[in-house]
């Protein structure tokens, strides 16, 4: 996966005209932490996972990005993560540098305690190299608010009360409103954006969303309330599709009641791969990477795709779908939303001020068209994909902060 980052970073600074060794600086992590997480678990047994924290630039600020749970997390993917968090800081202009970790436990598998006793050991793990202003974990795939809660915890019991050690934590705890809807908005903002210069707007263009968790529900959510027809959604379990558009506040109370799409009476079941194939307007991934390869390329009828996931196009379907003039808005533009809102939270906890919502989602709005308009309009201008142009005000921002700081 890191290899795939590589390949769209390359893409780009080859193109800047930066040279070999300016790249390969600007590629690589500055710091990759591997520890042995071991645990009890409830029978009394011992079970030892790894866990990783990747610090790819810190050229902007401090590293930034959140922890992914998940049986896949290896220092590869962490890797190509975190410098996605590099860029996608960059691109909207927040002072962060990028950074992701993760374990590589299933907490499906897991009792609460268990998950506890696995966060908190990770967080004693690497205490050292994490920090309210050197290194700000936050959610990520199967993480969420209490966890984010143990963490700062643990952290501040190691450490001294430091809630902005950590973001996406519970709003009873130091959290911001607004933080948890703040993927699935802001790519919303970004689809408005984009149908805007196209003189449209969301209401009447029809979505298929892969991936109904944190990101994918309220994305449904926002755009249904904003007019736009919702004709598919699946989940690890199942997908469903209503050409005349899903009941979504009922879908979401399905959601809530069975924790899973499947059952609901409002759409026709599908094979779960068949989502990415319907016919609709704009296809969103918002799920896990690698979603799209050379070999399902061609079969994708939107044309329009919004990257909510991280990674979801090898480069492989990437040359198909710009070959075939289908627009990316890519994954460090797209779904940018949640480490905006991530920086809302440490900035509330560091003036210790509470932020009203309203205020926090005008101001999000404001985060991510600004970077909609800077990438649109740089991929207009030079007739490149969007990308391409995002990874070029990310290279540009990054660099010139580097430069400025002195080698
Ligand atoms: N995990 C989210 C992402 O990939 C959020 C990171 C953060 O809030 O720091 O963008």
């Amino acid at each position: 996966m890191f290899s795939d980052t590589t390949h769209y970073f390359r893409q780009a600074a080859e193109r800047m005209g930066i040279g070999e060794r300016v790249q390969r600086l600007l590629e690589k992590p500055k710091r990759t932490v591997k520890v042995e997480v071991a645990v009890e678990l409830d029978s009394g047994d011992l079970a030892v996972f790894q866990g990783f924290r990747v610090q790819h630039n810190g050229a902007r600020g401090p590293f930034k990005g959140g922890l992914r749970f998940h049986p896949t997390v290896d220092e590869d993917h962490s890797m190509a993560l975190a410098a996605l968090m590099t860029w996608k800081s960059a691109i909207v202009d927040i002072p962060y540098g990028g950074a992701k970790g993760g374990i590589d436990c299933d907490p499906n598998q897991l009792s609460p305690g268990e998950l506890e006793r696995v966060t908190r050991r990770f967080v004693s793990e690497i205490h050292e190299v994490i920090g309210p202003h050197k290194d700000i974990p936050a959610p990520d795939v199967n993480t969420n608010a209490q966890i984010m809660a143990w963490i700062m915890n643990e952290y501040s019991r190691i450490n001294g009360y430091s809630p902005a050690v950590v973001t996406g934590k519970p709003v009873d705890l130091h959290g911001s409103p607004g933080r948890e809807e703040a993927t699935g908005l802001g790519v919303t903002f970004a689809i408005q954006r984009y149908l805007e210069r196209k003189g449209l707007s969301i209401a009447e263009r029809r979505y298929a969303i892969q991936g109904f968790g944190n990101v994918g529900s309220h994305l449904a959510r926002h755009l249904h309330q904003r007019g736009g027809k919702v004709v598919a959604v699946s989940d690890v379990h199942a997908a469903l599709h209503n050409p005349e558009g899903l009941d979504v506040p009922k879908l979401l109370e399905h959601m809530g009641a069975r924790g899973t799409v499947k059952g609901f009476e409002g759409g026709d079941a599908l094979p779960r791969d068949d989502l990415l194939y319907v016919d609709c307007d704009v296809l969103v991934p918002a799920a896990l990477g690698g979603v799209f390869t050379q070999e399902n390329a061609r079969d994708v009828r939107a044309q329009l795709i919004v990257e909510a996931a991280n990674g979801p196009t090898r480069p492989a379907a990437d040359a198909i779908f710009n070959e075939r003039g289908v627009d990316i808005i890519p994954d460090v533009l797209a779904n940018a939303g949640g480490v905006i809102v991530s920086y809302f939270e440490w900035v509330q906890n560091i003036q210790q001020f509470r932020w009203e919502l309203e205020d926090i989602r005008g101001k999000l709005d404001r985060f991510i068209s600004g970077g909609c308009k800077t990438v649109f309009d740089l991929a207009e201008r030079k007739k490149i994909p969007y990308r391409t142009a995002a990874y070029i005000v990310a290279i540009g921002r990054v660099g010139k902060a580097t430069v400025l700081s002195g080698i």
